[in-house]
């Protein structure tokens, strides 16, 4: 009697607590329902608009491209497609990379950035219509790329206003800075870079003269001797002290003209994308650009 009196209490007591538990244990939230506004970006130079513009907003910002990955090889995961289509943000440049975005269905949810809009695009070369995607290589450029993200980041935020517009003065003031001493920093020499050439923005806003390998990001890995030789003349001409290369790219084109002239190879940084060194230490456009405005005038 006593035995079954003692279970009987036990399992009530069981019982009892379950149904507490249920009641009054917090529920888990959804990781997308965080009370963060949810920013997917594509590559770099989209993240760190993204980052400046949400500076010290509640928002949780997310690049798709891996720091250290060769964007033009990337494909979205599963993952990347699914983070895309829960973003309250979506961001990306819009060009011939991103022809992946075209296929993905956003909901009305999802305000969609598309950042070749905000500025004029030239073609990759004079005898095509094919556009150049590297508007970010220009500061100019990227003023309008900040200018043009802020302003639809409002329109769905209007919130959020005043802060985007001082996280907007504040990075604008350091890029219109840089885009200042690029205009005044009047590189005269042809510049020779034995490499693809993705700085057709850059070249154009501020008047630089330059020898490429490739236009663009072209796939061919072979230059044709007629531009090796013509690098290696203009070398020799003008007694350049540099020839470039881009970050995370071969030196093979380079390491040709440099046994035949002597010239010593800098690098010149594309910004597709950050090394993860750099990425972890919170490099931005702007140290991009003064690193290659550097690189440039000892040239
Ligand atoms: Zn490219």
């Amino acid at each position: 009697m006593n035995k079954k009196r003692i279970l009987r209490i036990t399992v009530l007591c069981i019982v009892i607590v379950l149904i507490g538990l249920l009641l009054f244990i917090p529920r888990i939230a959804p990781k997308t329902d965080d009370g963060k506004i949810k920013i997917v970006s594509t590559t770099f130079p989209t993240y760190d608009i993204s980052r400046a513009l949400a500076y010290g907003l509640s928002a949780n910002i997310k690049m798709l491209v891996k720091p250290g990955v060769e964007i033009h090889e990337y494909d979205p995961s599963p993952q990347d497609i699914i983070d895309a289509q829960s973003a309250d943000i979506f961001i990306y440049i819009g060009g011939e990379s991103d022809a992946w975005v075209d296929k993905i269905n956003f909901s009305e949810n999802t305000l969609v950035i598309k950042l070749i809009d905000a500025v004029k695009t030239i073609a990759e070369t004079d005898d095509t219509d094919k556009i150049d995607e590297h508007i970010w290589t220009s500061p100019t450029n990227y003023l309008s790329m900040l200018s043009y993200a802020k302003s639809q980041i409002s329109a769905k935020y209007p919130e959020l206003n005043t802060a985007l517009y001082d996280n907007l003065s504040i990075y604008g003031e350091t890029i219109r800075d840089l885009d200042q001493q690029y205009r005044e920093a009047k590189i005269t020499q042809p510049i020779i870079v034995a490499d693809r050439f993705p700085f057709r923005y850059l070249a154009k806003e501020y008047q630089l003269d330059y020898i490429a390998a490739f236009p663009g990001c072209a796939e061919q890995t072979e230059a044709n001797t007629e531009t090796i030789a013509k690098m290696i003349d203009t070398v020799k001409k003008n007694q350049t002290p540099y020839i470039y290369t881009l970050e995370m790219s071969n030196t093979k084109i380079a390491q040709t003209i440099v046994d035949a002239t002597n010239v010593k190879i800098r690098t010149l940084y594309s910004g597709h994308n950050l090394s993860q060194d750099d990425f972890n230490s919170g490099t931005t456009m702007a140290v991009i650009y003064e690193r290659n405005l550097k690189a440039l005038q000892e040239s």
